[in-house]
């Protein structure tokens, strides 16, 4: 009788049985078989990529949705293509050559400004796994909240398990200002989510071999641990920094408001004071100073005045306006506003306070009748006018609906 030449069991003890030239496999020994490939490929998989994107092809692709931004565009496009060079000439294996630092870079810039749609747009084309993890849920190991380990959890289960690959990856941290340390004296009390989650953090920003839980979490407790490290993770940090103007002027000597001493300070832009950000500030703000060592990159994002709030609604590959017309589009309605009802919605959007992120709501609130009674009306062509615009708005009287960001 056929048996297998694996495990020696007859065909009539398994399921399948394949002939080969001089023996035979079970599908059991086949699938074994098949498990031990994939595990020695996975270990032995290099990066050696030649398509790689230069940092013009990436902020190129960066400009397609992401309005102004200059400076943090070409600081990711760079950061993201040295790492790729970085983890090419890991790869091949030079010894003794010279050893290639990462470069982790801190993004500053008011609330929506672009940091986490930079990061977004940036993860689309990466061709190295990717997580955007938020540190405002980051705590101290042992209260509640999530450890600094979980970054690592998300990151493993975007290169699908594989150690080797997440090992090669960029984590995006937002709202990095969250866990500044909250007073002067650090020795106060103790600051469970401060200057604890920075030391913890810290230790995955210098280069780590760190035990993580695959699944993340503490709620899988029998769950093996996954051993990474850390050295060739790309990190990029964001936040808002809120009232770091403040400091970056009383370090240029000079003051947000009020004209005294503008002979002094007369080259100085007042209204965009965070393109003079330094290390120092990030440190008066409350973070550790070797977190900022390992930052060495620190870029800024502009305030976004109204010509770049217009752009934001029409320009983008995927603005605000293109989608709406797509989404009327599919019910066979050509949908167009007059150009004077998107000067209507940014000068909302100023007056409300709302940024970038209120154009969506203001958008939202002004369409929601229509969205609603349109597919049901035989309708070519939708305008919206001026008049109905505001007159929408005002009916809400004030009241924005939530864009949910
Ligand atoms: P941040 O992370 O800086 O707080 P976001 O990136 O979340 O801000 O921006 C919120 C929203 O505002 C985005 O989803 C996008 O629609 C819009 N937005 C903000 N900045 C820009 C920009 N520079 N270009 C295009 N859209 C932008």
């Amino acid at each position: 009788m056929n048996k297998c030449s694996f495990c020696g069991r007859s065909s009539k003890e398994v399921k399948l049985l394949i002939s080969g030239l001089t023996g035979y496999i079970c599908n059991d020994c086949a699938m074994e078989a098949h498990k031990v490939v994939m595990e020695n490929m996975k270990s032995k998989e290099k990066f050696d990529r030649t398509d790689l994107p230069k940092p013009k092809d990436i902020k190129a692709y960066l400009d397609q949705y992401v309005i102004g931004q200059d400076a943090a565009k070409i600081a990711m496009s760079v950061a993201v293509y040295n790492h790729y060079k970085r983890l090419q000439h890991e790869t091949e294996g030079k010894e003794n050559d010279v050893e290639i630092e990462k470069s982790n870079i801190i993004m500053v810039g008011s609330t929506g400004t672009g940091k986490t749609l930079l990061a977004r747009t940036i993860a689309k084309m990466l061709v190295v796994p990717f997580t955007i993890v938020d540190a405002t849920v980051l705590t101290e190991a042992g209260y509640v909240g999530e450890d600094v380990e979980s970054i690592l959890s998300r990151l493993l289960q975007e290169a699908d398990y594989d150690a080797k690959k997440a090992e090669r990856g960029i984590v995006f941290i937002d709202e990095i200002d969250k866990i500044a340390r909250k007073s002067d004296n650090p020795s106060i009390t103790r600051d469970v989510s401060g200057e604890g989650v920075q030391q913890a953090l810290l230790k995955l920003l210098e280069g780590a071999k760190v035990n993580v839980p695959p699944y993340g979490g503490r709620k899988h407790p029998e769950q093996p641990f996954v051993e990474i490290d850390t050295r060739n993770i790309l990190f990029i940090c964001g936040g808002a920094f809120d009232g770091i103007e403040k400091r970056i002027a009383h370090r240029l000597n000079t003051h947000v408001v009020g004209y005294g001493a503008i002979e002094h300070t007369a080259k100085i832009d007042k209204n965009n004071l965070m393109q003079y950000i330094a290390p120092m500030d990030l440190k008066s703000f409350g973070l550790i100073p070797e977190i900022i060592g390992r930052l060495p990159v620190l870029t800024h994002l502009e305030p976004l005045d109204r010509e770049a709030l217009r752009n934001i609604l029409t320009e983008p590959k995927n603005s605000i306006v293109k989608q709406y017309t797509r989404l009327f589009e599919l019910d066979g309605i050509k949908l167009t506003f007059a150009p004077e009802v998107l000067d209507y919605i940014v000068d909302k959007a100023i007056e409300f306070r709302l940024g970038a992120r209120g154009l969506r709501s203001i958008v939202e609130t002004i369409m929601m009748e229509k969205m609603y009674e349109s597919p049901s009306v035989p309708v070519k062509r939708l305008t919206i006018s001026l008049d109905y615009a505001r007159e929408q708005l005002e009916k809400a009287g004030g009241k924005i609906m939530n864009s949910g960001e």
